[in-house]
Parts: structure tokens; C-alpha cells; sequence
């Protein structure tokens, strides 16, 4: 996109495609949902909307053409991703959280290893998944611990030519697969080495997810996000071929750092799809419901102006997704401070546009009918995921500005390194 923001036919396709997508395919799944009762029953049910995700297309656009997708560009991809979101945000949870999945080995795989294992997920058929398997219950934020005993605690030690891998993670996307099959595949974060700090020991090793000794021991009951299911997953002695490994031994941090910060630009496009929703509902409501006055209820001021700061945030949200993108683009992947930014100030502030809406509606948002509280708790996950907006200040984004050669323009100008 050139400083113009002007779209290109393409972009205007894509985005024009994607709506009518989400209107055909994902505008009935909130109703679907409601009744089933269990979050495993609730994501089989996406399960149809899953595969028509997958055959418009929308895993394929996350893998390079080199590599049999479609990807242009994230910043493309940020077109799709509200579109889906603005209509229903837990199919194309599942569909992101598989790109999650397969980010490290977009990034860090080897020829082979991308050849053995992209070819379901660029095929455009089916219903694949993948997850990244890096959280884990007993704490994610002190991972990098640099005291070997502190931190995460799953380990994969080599015997022969396989990695036996154990320990438990939790918040890994639907490891439990379609009908329990399992996940096509798992990205998993282990410590090579339990004697040595997670700077030299964490990698990131490739796993079916139908592997003999992973155990789905509990799909987690959510608070949003009704048809994404997220999983507690036991490895157990599970083994992998030694050329699953990622990278090298030790690379694990930066592997991670580099797939979330990937995600972090669409966590603010999430947002912002989910809080035009709001914007929406709400904007429909004011110009058309009188509440008992003489005049629809836009017309007073302080209606009108909390849906116009509304709509400034959004735009504001949005246009930063943008170039966070297009950052991440242009340096592959190296500049990862406006990603991160953009994660933390867009799921943050749209939280603020939906209870903005919320004071719009009034009390009739407070009905569960309403859908605007299914919005919210939609939203709330948004600054806790992907590392957590909490962690990532603390970690990423204070490291880069404490770095002896942080430059504060360079992200306005686009001045980096694409080595
Ligand atoms: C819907 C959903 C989807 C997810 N998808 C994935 C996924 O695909 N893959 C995956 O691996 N994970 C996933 N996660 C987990 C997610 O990425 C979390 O952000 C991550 O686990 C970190 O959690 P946390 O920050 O709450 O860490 P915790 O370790 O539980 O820490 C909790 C809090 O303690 C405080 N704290 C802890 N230590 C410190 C410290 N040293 N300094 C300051 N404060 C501290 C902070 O306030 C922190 O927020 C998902 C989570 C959700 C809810």
C-alpha cells in the first residue's frame, strides 16, 4: 500500500470477497452455538464453516506462494481478517490460530521440513489444524526465566534419532482435533536441556498432533470465543523424528517472539473487526429507536458524540493495524515494535468502543439477546492473548526501547533492516 492508502483492485476484492464470505458462512454460527453446551460440541459445530474458510481460501493466503499458498502481504491479510471478524469471530479464531500454528515453520522451517509438512494446509480442501503449544499451566510469563529451574518446564531430550518430548501446556488451540483426532500439527515449545536457562535450551520441535502419548486431558469453558476450542494437553514421552526440530537448539525464544509478533498485527485487526460490530449495532440503534422521546435518540448530543469518538478510535485502530502490517512486511518480520503496539493499543481500545456501545443501547445491551455483551467477551481475550499485553510491555516492547539503538522514528518511517 503506498502512502495514499488508496486500495488496489486486488485488495478491494479481497475485502469485498471476504464480506460476502462472512455474510454466507459465518452470520448464522452465534445461533448454532448457543444451545450445545460443551466447548467440544460448540467447535465441531464450526466444523462446516471451517472447511468453507479453508476452501475460499483464507489458510492458503497465509502461506507464501513459494510454499503453495496465496499470501501477498499481511497487510492484504488484515482486509480479510476484519471482514471475517466484523460478522463472527470464532471461525476465523480456528483459522488464525492455525496460521499461529504454522508460523514458525513459515519462518524457520527448512526446505524439507516445509515440504513434509505445509502441503495439507496449502491445499485448500479439508479441514486442517494447527497450533502453536507454548504456554503452559503452572505460568508462561516467566518462561525465559534465566534460573534453569524456574520457567517452563516441558522438556525434549534425544535419544538416537528421536526427540522424546514431555511436560503439559495449556491454551493450545484445538489439540484435541476433529472428533478427537487430534491436531494435524503442533508447534511445540520444549527445553532441550533442563540444567541450562531457556535462552539455550527452549526450541520449538514439529508434532503431530495424533502422536501416541499426547492426551487432551481438558477443553477449557471460555468466557468468548463459543466456537474456538483451546485445549490442556500431557505429552507423555512423545516421540518426534530429530529433524523436527526448528532452527537450532536455543532458538525457541526468538522463533516464539517472532510467530506472535506475526499475529500481534491481527490481534489488532480482531479487535477492530469485532468493535465495528459494536459501532454497527450500536449506530442502528441510535438512529432508529426513540426510547419514549420525540426524536431518534441520535439526534440528542451526547448520543451523537459518543458514536463519533467511537468511530475516530476505530479508524485510528484500524489504520495502525495497517501499517504495523506493513511494517512486519517490509522488514520481514524484523520490525516488531509497531506489531506489538498495535496488539496492545487496538485490543485495549476497542474493549472501550464496545462499552461505548453499550452506554449507547443502555440497558437493553444488558440483555443476553442483545449480542453486544457476546462482543465484549469476544474482545476481552484480546489483551490477554498472544503473549498478553502485560507480558509484551515487559518483555518485547521494553527491550526494544531500552535497545542503545533504538531509533523512535523509525517505525513512522520505515527505516529498518531486512537482513
Ligand atoms: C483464547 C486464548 C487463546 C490462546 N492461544 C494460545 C496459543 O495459540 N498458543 C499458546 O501457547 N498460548 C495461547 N494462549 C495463552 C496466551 O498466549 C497467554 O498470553 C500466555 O499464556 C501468557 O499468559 P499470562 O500473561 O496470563 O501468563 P501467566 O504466567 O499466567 O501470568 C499471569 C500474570 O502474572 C503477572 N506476572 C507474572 N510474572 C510476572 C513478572 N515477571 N513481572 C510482572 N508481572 C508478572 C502478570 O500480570 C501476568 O499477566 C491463549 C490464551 C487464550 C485466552
Amino acid at each position: 500500500m503506498s502512502m495514499n492508502f488508496e486500495f488496489s483492485a486486488h485488495q478491494r476484492e479481497l475485502q469485498l470477497t471476504a464480506r460476502a464470505f462472512a455474510n454466507t458462512h459465518l452470520s448464522g454460527i452465534r445461533a448454532l452455538l448457543r444451545p450445545l453446551t460443551t466447548p467440544e460440541a460448540r467447535f465441531e459445530a464450526t466444523r462446516p464453516a471451517y472447511v468453507a474458510a479453508v476452501e475460499a481460501g483464507y489458510l492458503k493466503a497465509q502461506i507464501p506462494s513459494a510454499l503453495g499458498g496465496t499470501f501477498t502481504s499481511l497487510l492484504d491479510f488484515t482486509l480479510i481478517v476484519e471482514e471475517l471478524m466484523a460478522v463472527e469471530a470464532s471461525v476465523p479464531l480456528s483459522i488464525l490460530s492455525t496460521g499461529l500454528g504454522l508460523m514458525p515453520l513459515l519462518f524457520f522451517g527448512d526446505p524439507a521440513q516445509c515440504r513434509r509438512f505445509i502441503p495439507p494446509f496449502s491445499r485448500g480442501t479439508g479441514a486442517p489444524l494447527a497450533a502453536v503449544s507454548f504456554s503452559e499451566p503452572d505460568g508462561t510469563a516467566n518462561y525465559h526465566h534465566p534460573d534453569p529451574a524456574l520457567g517452563f518446564q516441558t522438556s525434549a531430550r534425544l535419544e538416537g534419532d528421536e526427540w522424546v518430548l514431555s511436560g503439559k501446556k495449556i491454551w493450545t488451540p484445538h489439540a484435541r482435533g476433529w472428533g478427537g483426532s487430534g491436531a494435524d500439527l503442533l508447534a511445540v515449545a520444549a527445553r532441550v536441556d533442563l540444567t541450562k536457562p531457556a535462552q539455550e535450551s527452549l526450541s520449538i520441535i514439529l508434532i503431530p498432533g495424533n502422536s501416541p502419548g499426547i492426551t487432551v486431558t481438558e477443553s477449557i469453558e471460555t468466557v468468548g470465543h463459543p466456537g474456538a476450542e483451546v485445549c490442556i494437553v500431557h505429552y507423555d514421552n512423545v516421540r518426534a523424528p530429530r529433524e523436527n526440530l526448528l532452527g537450532q537448539v536455543g532458538d525457541g525464544i526468538r522463533i516464539a517472539e517472532t510467530a506472535f509478533a506475526a499475529t500481534a498485527g491481527l490481534v489488532g485487526i480482531m479487535a477492530v473487526g469485532v468493535a465495528r460490530k459494536a459501532f454497527d449495532m450500536a449506530l442502528q440503534f441510535a438512529r432508529n429507536e426513540r426510547r419514549g422521546g420525540a426524536v431518534p435518540i441520535i439526534a440528542h448530543q451526547n448520543v451523537a458524540t459518543i458514536l463519533a469518538d467511537m468511530k475516530a478510535k476505530i479508524e485510528a485502530a484500524r489504520y495502525l493495524s495497517w501499517k504495523a502490517c506493513d511494517n512486519f512486511d517490509r522488514s520481514r518480520g524484523q520490525h516488531q515494535e509497531l506489531s506489538i503496539l498495535s496488539k496492545v493499543f487496538c485490543s485495549e481500545l476497542m474493549l472501550t468502543v464496545i462499552t461505548d456501545a453499550m452506554r449507547v443501547v443502555g440497558a437493553e445491551a444488558y440483555r443476553e439477546s442483545n449480542g453486544l455483551a457476546e462482543l465484549l467477551k469476544d474482545a476481552l481475550a484480546y489483551p490477554l492473548f498472544d503473549g498478553g499485553n502485560v507480558g509484551v510491555r515487559r518483555l518485547q516492547l521494553q527491550r526494544i526501547l531500552a535497545g542503545a539503538d533504538y531509533d523512535p522514528m523509525a517505525a513512522a518511517e520505515g527505516q529498518f533492516t531486512t537482513s
